[in-house]
Parts: structure tokens; sequence; C-alpha cells
């Protein structure tokens, strides 16, 4: 039998929150950094006799992210304890906000297939994490330095049809968490995790199903693989009449390509929550909502938008710069640079704005291809970030100034960028250092054409008889006696007059 059904998603997110101390006390939050068991202290590793003190850091970093993904803010919310046992959980419970989270109803638009989707968020909560157990040959060890790290979980709404949905909304919230700073957000290193819903239904049918719960997934590749392992397994439940009952987990087996079950889903009943008796209701005053407003920064999908329009760039493009917030700013900066290099050009006339204007398309055009192909090229090379480079913006927005007004060609620029990558130094002063400058002036490209003429009759002959491609050999020949700075139109232009 084959049924018309749909894709029911939602996703539950943990975020470590980038603080520099831990959720409720002061050890370090950089101990998957340190030798094991080493960044840990009486409080989080559950003494008894000990107290909590909330880290007001880590609040405010859960109320950046709350607000870059729309969220109203509760002006009290409270924590709680979730009871359960696991030998990660050395207090036997996890401090956790339930009832009254730190935010709720947010939303993320992204775009999938050139359209905006809203994906609406449940809920925004702060709590700490657990240990981390590393399993041995048969035995368990346990590193005690996560213990207590801050952590800011997301819930969607089932909103997400698809595996493909799924991912590029992690994407898309991966990204907001690190313009804003909140988070690394590394899916490797387990800054950003994820455990996914799924279910079933019928076309047409309004009720949810009993819901799959995916946990184990740490990539966004595995995150779509298992939803879609999912959607195949529960579309054949479906198909011999017998859907899945109750809710489940299963572990998500990255290496045989799918899913077992672990457990049929506890209740949230079963972890009998209860509020914190040794922490304080959590009030945010409207002063702290404005101090946290005020670290907002343009978020990607506005970002994207600007690019397109301001730089005249297509989709692809913007999206490749909007992907690292670091490679967006030198972009930036560089055009910026390059904006007053190209009206201070004798040639040019009017406004700089008009300049701008007429050249904005080859320029940036220059700037998006050295950058993020020759310039990435070299940064890959010796793994450097754009904020390590030793080229400034004002130092590229000249080199491609350069390449804007043929003055050199395009062989001679690459030289001369791979220079500038290893010294830092000053494009034009290398060009003269270097000898870089295009070979423009026809008397001088006249003199070596002859010359090779001269050297080569027989392929002269061949070439005036028809042997057009042989153009190609000639040219190559100009370059290597010029050492590659002819400016090839040029060349090619010269030697046509000259062979015919
Ligand atoms: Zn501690
Ligand atoms: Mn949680």
């Amino acid at each position: 039998m084959n049924m018309n059904l749909e894709t029911i998603i939602g996703l539950e997110i943990h975020l470590q929150l980038k603080t520099k101390s831990k959720m409720f006390c002061s050890c370090s939050n950089e101990g998957e950094n340190e030798p094991a068991n080493t960044t840990i202290c009486p409080i989080c590793t559950g003494q008894p006799g000990t107290l909590p003190a909330l880290n007001k850091e880590a609040v405010n970093l859960g109320l950046l992210l709350a607000l870059g993904l729309n969220f109203k803010i509760n002006k009290e919310s409270y924590f709680e304890r979730k009871n359960y046992f696991y030998p990660d959980l050395p207090k036997g419970y996890q401090i956790s906000q339930y009832e009254k989270p730190l935010a709720a109803k947010g939303y993320l638009i992204i775009k999938i297939e050139g359209q905006e989707k809203r994906i609406n968020l449940e809920r925004l909560h702060l709590e700490e994490d657990a240990a981390k157990n590393f399993h041995d040959g048969a035995n368990t060890l346990v590193d005690f330095n996560r213990c207590g790290t801050p952590l800011s979980e997301i819930v969607t709404k089932p909103d997400i049809k698809s595996p493909k949905e799924a991912k590029l909304f992690l994407q898309e919230l991966r990204l907001v968490a690190r313009y804003l700073g909140v988070s690394s957000a590394d899916m490797e290193k387990g800054h950003l995790r994820c455990d996914a819903n799924i279910s079933l239904r019928p076309k047409g049918d309004n009720k949810l199903y009993p819901k799959t719960e995916i946990k184990n997934l740490n990539s966004f590749r595995s995150v779509e693989r298992a939803l879609e392992y999912e959607i195949k397994r529960q579309t054949e439940l479906w198909e011999k009449n017998s859907p899945p009952e109750e809710q489940s987990t299963r572990g998500w087996d990255e290496a045989k390509g799918l899913t077992t079950e672990q457990r049929t889903k506890e209740e949230s009943s079963d972890y009998r929550y209860f509020p914190e008796p040794d922490l304080a209701p959590l009030i945010i005053s409207s002063g702290d909502l404005t101090r946290v407003k005020s670290h907002l920064v343009e978020l990607p999908a506005d970002k994207r938008k600007r690019f397109i329009k301001e730089y005249d760039l297509n989709i692809v493009d913007a999206n490749l710069l909007v992907e690292d917030k670091q490679v967006a700013n030198y972009f930036e900066n560089v055009t910026s640079e390059l904006k007053s290099w190209l009206s201070s050009l004798e040639e040019q006339e009017g406004t700089a704005e008009e300049i701008w204007l007429q050249s904005r398309k080859k320029a940036v055009k220059l700037v998006f291809g050295w950058l993020t192909s020759e310039l990435f090229k070299l940064m890959n090379t010796d793994n450097q970030k754009i904020t390590e480079i030793k080229i400034t913006p004002e130092n590229f927005a000249e080199f491609i100034t350069i390449i804007y007004q043929n003055k050199v060609n395009s062989s001679a620029a690459q030289v001369l960028l791979k220079q500038m990558y290893e010294t830092g130094g000053d494009p034009s002063q290398i060009i003269e250092e270097k000898d870089l400058r295009q070979v423009d002036d026809s008397g001088e490209l006249s003199e070596v054409i002859e010359k090779i003429i001269k050297e080569h009759p027989e392929e002269v002959r061949q070439y005036q008889a028809g042997k057009t491609p042989l153009m190609k050999y000639f040219i190559g020949l100009v370059m290597k006696e010029t050492k590659g700075k002819a400016n090839p139109k040029k060349t090619e232009e010269l030697l046509i007059q000259k062979l015919s």
C-alpha cells in the first residue's frame, strides 16, 4: 500500500555557552582543554552541603541568544531540579528550568528553495551540563570537567517538514549563535548538540502521533541521514498498518547508518521536577534587558539581504561571505577602502558615490573572486583565519585597484598576492621591487614579438598556412620572454597584426 504521509519534525538543541566560569561555581569553563578532573570543585561535583551561585554572564548570554531568536523574555523565571541517576551526574539531579523558562515563543526564519520559512520556537531555558563518560574497553571512565558547564536549551515547535529543513535550521541557528558570540556552536566538539523528534501522519490528518526521539546526532550530516532513515522505517510501519504506538528513544549508529531502539520514553513526570530551593527566582529587570540589547548585532539573515542590495551580489556569493562573520567584515572593510581608491583615480569623474555606482559591479566581482579563491587558497595552505593574516583591508583594496587598472596581469597578480600574504607588504612597493608591472608598451612588446618571429620561422609558416591554434604557442613565448608580465590582450593584437 502506498500511503500519502507527511513528516513532522521538532528539534531540541543544547548550546554550550561561552562563559569564563561554570553555571553555578567559579571553576573554569575551559575544562575540555585541561586534564580530566582538574577543573572541578565541591559545587560542580555535587558534594553535600555546597550551595550553587548563579553565573550572571551565563544569564546574559542566554538572554542575548533569546533576543536574537525573537523570543519573549520572562521577567521572572526559576530553576528546578530534574532528578535522575546516572554516573555522569553526581548530584543525582540536574539544575534546569522547567515550568517557567527564561524565554518562550521565539522564531527563526530560514530559506528553503528560495522561499522564506518561519520555524517557531517553543522555549529557551538555562541549565547545567553533566560530566562526560569515556568508554575504555569494558570500563567506563568519567571526566567531571564538563559538570556544571552552562547550557542553553532551545526547543522548536514541530514545524519542520523534512530532514533538509532540519539541517538548514541547525546551520542557521549555529550562525546566529556565532554572530552573537554566545557559543562556538561547534557540533564536532559537542558545543551544539541536537536531539530530533519525528513522527509521520497521513496528509490531512491534524493529529500528532507518538514521536520517536533520535539521540547521538553529532553532525549536520548525521541529523539529515538519521531523519531520512526514520522516515523510511516509519513509512514501512504505517504501510504495514502498525504505526509507532508509544513514544520511544532511538540512537543513531553513524557507522551502520541506522537507528536502534534504546528505551520507550520516560514521561517528564518521571523526573520529579521541583523548584531548586538553593536558588532565588531569576528576575530580569528592564535595565538588564537594555544592557543585553546593546550587544545585539546585525544577524546573518539581515546581512545577506543587505549584501545583495548594497554590493549587487547574488544569493550564493552573499551566503558564502556571511557564513563567517569575520570574512564578511573583511569584505566590507575592503570594499569601503576600495571606494576611496577608485574615486581617487585620475581617469574617474564624478562624486565618490557616482564613481562607486559605475564601477561597483566590476570592483565587487574582483574583490569577491580574489578573496574567496586566491586568498582563501593561501589561507588554507597554513590554516590561517582571516583575522590572522598580514594583508590589511587597505592593502587588499589597493591590490584590487591595481588589477582594476590592468597594471598587472592575472599571473603577476597571483605572485603579488602571495608576496603580500607572506610579508604583509604594500602592493605598489612589491610591484616595484619584484618588477611585476604589466608590459603594456607597444614598442617594448613589438620588439619581443619580432624577435620571436625571427627565431621561429617554421611555426610562423604553419600559422600563416592556416594552423591558427599556434597563436597560443606564440603568446606563451611572449609571456616567457617577458617573465609573464605581458598584457595578454595587447600581445594577441600585435601578434595578429605582425603575422598576417
Ligand atoms: Zn566547580
Ligand atoms: Mn536539557
